[in-house]
C-alpha cells in the first residue's frame, strides 16, 4: 500500500485519514464556546514542585539521563552526548511578550547554566516549541551547537543566528560527531501542524525525532496527535530506552484531537512503540504543567497518565513522571543491539 505523502506543491500536510488540524472558523467556535464555559481555574502558585537540577557537564557513556525544564524543553544527556528538545526560557509562548500564553512554573534550568549542548531538536514551529529570544541567546553563547530542524525551518533559525543547521524530512536521517561522540537522528512522522503567523500554515515541516548514540534510543514526539506510524517508528529505529510522549493540551477534544494526544492516546503510542521488542521504555511525558494553552485544567494530564499507568499494570519505575527541573539516569550494563534496518 503506498502512503499519500505529506509534501504539497505548497509545504506539508498531515497523509492520514481525518488528520487535517482544524481551520480559522473553527478557532472562533472554540474562542466562543470557552467564554460560554466556566474553564477550571489557573494553578496556583506551588501546585507543581520544583526540584533541583542534578546533571552532570557530560555523562558516562553507559548513562542515559534527562532532565525536565518544563513543558517540552528536555536536556537529554545520551551517554556523554547533550541535546536539547525544543528550547523555551521565554516568560510567553507568543509573538509578544505583553501577551499570550504564559509561564506558571520557571525554567527549571537556567539558561547560561546548561551544559555544553551538542544538538539542538525542534519539532516544528509553534511558539511554544520555537522562541526566537532562546535561540537567540543559545546562539551566541553555545556556537558550536548543531541545530537540527523539519524542513524549511532553517532560514528562521538560521536568522536567529544558528550557525551549524541542517533540515531533515520524514524517515531520513544523519550522523554527527560531537565533541561528546558519535550520534545518530532521524526525523519521524508526527501528525500536526506549523504556523507562526496568518497565511504561512504547512510552509515548514513539523515531526518527531529519534535519537540514537553510545547504545542508548531515544524517541522525542514533539507536538502530535495520535497516528498510525508509531509502531513503524519503532520498528525501523527502536527498540527505544525512553520515550518522550506529549500528554497536555487536549480539550475540547473536537478541536485538538486532530492536534495533541490525552493520555489514554498518549498511553496508546506508548503501547505501540513498546512492541518493537526489547525491554519496554521508559516513558517520560511532556508538554504538560508549565504553558496553560487549552481548556483542562493543568493538574489533570499528570494525574491521569499515572492512574492509565496504574490500570495497565505497567512497572511504575517505568513512567518518568518528573517534577520540573529533576534529572533521572538510567545507567545500562549490557550494550544492546538495535533492530535491523
Ligand atoms: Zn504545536
Ligand atoms: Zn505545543
Amino acid at each position: 500500500m503506498t502512503v499519500p505523502t505529506h509534501h504539497t506543491p505548497r509545504g506539508f500536510r498531515n497523509p492520514w485519514p481525518d488528520a487535517e488540524p482544524k481551520g480559522l472558523r473553527d478557532v472562533i467556535r472554540w474562542s466562543i464556546q470557552r467564554r460560554r464555559q466556566t474553564l477550571a481555574p489557573d494553578p496556583a502558585p506551588g501546585d507543581f514542585a520544583v526540584a533541583a537540577p542534578l546533571f552532570e557537564q557530560r555523562e558516562r557513556s553507559n548513562v542515559l539521563g534527562a532532565t525536565w525544564v518544563g513543558h517540552s524543553t528536555v536536556l537529554l544527556q545520551i551517554g556523554s552526548t547533550n541535546v536539547l528538545t525544543d528550547p523555551i526560557w521565554s516568560e510567553r509562548a507568543s509573538p509578544v511578550q505583553f501577551a499570550g500564553p504564559k509561564r506558571f512554573v520557571a525554567p527549571a534550568v537556567d539558561l547560561d547554566r546548561l551544559p555544553p549542548i551538542d544538538v539542538v531538536l525542534i519539532s516544528h514551529n509553534h511558539y511554544d516549541h520555537l522562541d526566537r529570544w532562546t535561540i537567540k541567546q543559545l546562539a551566541r553563547s553555545q556556537p558550536n551547537i548543531h541545530w537540527i530542524v523539519p524542513l524549511r525551518l532553517a532560514p528562521l533559525l538560521s536568522k536567529w543566528g544558528a550557525v551549524s543547521l541542517r533540515e531533515l524530512d520524514w524517515w531520513n536521517d544523519l550522523r554527527l560527531d560531537t565533541p561528546g561522540g558519535s550520534i545518530e537522528i532521524a526525523c519521524v512522522p508526527a501528525q500536526h501542524f506549523s504556523a507562526r503567523g496568518l497565511g504561512d500554515r504547512g510552509r515548514s515541516l513539523w515531526g518527531s525525532w529519534v535519537i540514537r548514540g553510545s547504545g542508548h534510543a531515544v524517541y522525542f514526539a514533539g507536538d502530535t496527535a495520535y497516528h498510525p506510524e508509531f509502531a513503524e517508528i519503532a520498528r525501523r529505529y527502536g527498540p527505544f530506552d525512553l520515550a518522550l510522549l506529549p500528554i497536555g493540551a487536549y480539550e475540547p477534544r473536537w478541536f485538538m484531537r486532530s492536534v495533541h494526544m490525552n493520555p489514554p492516546e498518549a498511553l496508546r503510542a506508548y503501547g505501540e512503540l513498546a512492541a518493537a521488542g526489547g525491554a519496554p521504555p521508559i516513558m517520560l511525558p511532556i508538554h504538560w504543567g508549565t504553558f496553560r494553552l487549552t481548556d483542562e485544567s493543568m493538574s489533570q494530564p499528570p494525574e491521569w497518565i499515572q492512574r492509565l499507568w496504574r490500570e495497565a499494570g505497567y512497572d511504575p519505575r517505568l513512567l518518568w513522571m518528573l517534577r520540573h527541573g529533576e534529572t533521572r539516569r538510567l545507567v545500562e550494563s549490557v550494550t544492546k543491539e538495535p533492530n535491523p534496518r
